[in-house]
């Protein structure tokens, strides 16, 4: 399948869905979980292990300290720009993102719907109280005098900080700096269990928004997939609707994913270089 043969497509269908992956955002230097093969590369955090105990939320909030110098300074690629670009041109519509990095609107993007939620905000589990994440890591920062430069020193592997960054800036860290590391309390009740506001694994999307996601998955006149392997029902289950309907689904990513059976257009190649050459081809057809 060639990059015409889907430019061609979308002029036909007009704005499609869009369905974006970590795959989209490795570009700007937010690995994704997965290897090239598709199986799991790090184990993250699960939401049972958040909200069991306090040393959990520990290990989260040390790891994510220090990882999100990192995630809060990535900055949209090619990709994300193409994405915006292609919105405009009428090729592409609303965009439902497994990704918390917030890179979408970072680029421009509009109705953009955070399957997962956003990393740049933190919800308390106990009052329901939020707190904007750039504010709780200047508090981290001042309860933790020195850390991060401890930190540095004890990555499991030896290896730079800024090379374990997962996805949900969530980082490798070894344990005995991570049991130094006191943890934010919520600035309303005082508990210690401050959450970000993302579906960990193992946790549920909120219904209103799976809902939302299903309703433009029935009023699409196509779907795309960008830097998704499939793997993570959340977002699978869409292409399973949207393969159900008939309408046409295109998948643009690297590796093999769990969709081959529902996929009708399938481009596996980089996604910053082949979405430009997508809004290049589209901008073509459209003059
Ligand atoms: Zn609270």
């Amino acid at each position: 399948m060639s990059v015409r043969e889907v430019a061609a497509l979308l002029r036909e269908t007009g704005p499609a869905l869009v369905l974006t992956g970590a795959g989209l955002s490795t570009e700007s230097g937010i690995p994704d979980y997965r290897g090239p093969d598709g199986n799991r590369r790090v184990t993250p955090m699960s939401h049972q292990e958040f909200t069991a105990t306090s040393e959990a939320r520990q290990r989260y909030w040390a790891r994510s300290f220090i990882g999100w110098q990192r995630f809060s300074a990535a900055e949209p690629n090619d990709g994300h720009l193409a994405v915006t670009d292609l919105q405009r041109a009428g090729a592409l519509g609303a965009v439902i993102t497994q990704n918390v990095d917030g890179l979408h609107q970072d680029a421009g993007t509009r109705e953009v719907i955070e399957l997962h939620g956003s990393l740049a905000e933190v919800v308390c589990l106990t009052c329901e109280g939020r707190v904007d994440r750039g504010l709780l890591q200047a508090l981290m920062d001042d309860a933790n005098p020195g850390f991060a430069s401890r930190a540095l020193g004890s990555v499991v592997d030896g290896s730079r900080v800024s090379s374990q960054i997962r996805p949900d800036g969530d980082i490798v860290l070894a344990d005995e700096a991570v049991t130094t590391f006191v943890t934010p309390r919520c600035l309303a009740c005082d508990a210690d269990t401050l959450k970000p506001d993302v579906v960990f694994f193992g946790g549920a999307v909120p219904k209103p928004r799976v809902e939302q996601c299903y309703a433009l998955t029935e009023a699409a006149s196509a779907l795309v997939v960008l830097g998704s392997s499939l793997k993570v029902m959340s977002g699978y289950r869409f292409v399973r609707r949207a393969a159900a309907r008939g309408i046409p689904v295109v998948v643009i990513t690297r590796g093999p994913t769990r969709g081959d059976a529902e996929t009708t257009h399938r481009i596996d190649a980089p996604l910053g270089v082949t979405l430009a050459a997508l809004t290049r081809a589209v901008g073509a057809q459209v003059a």
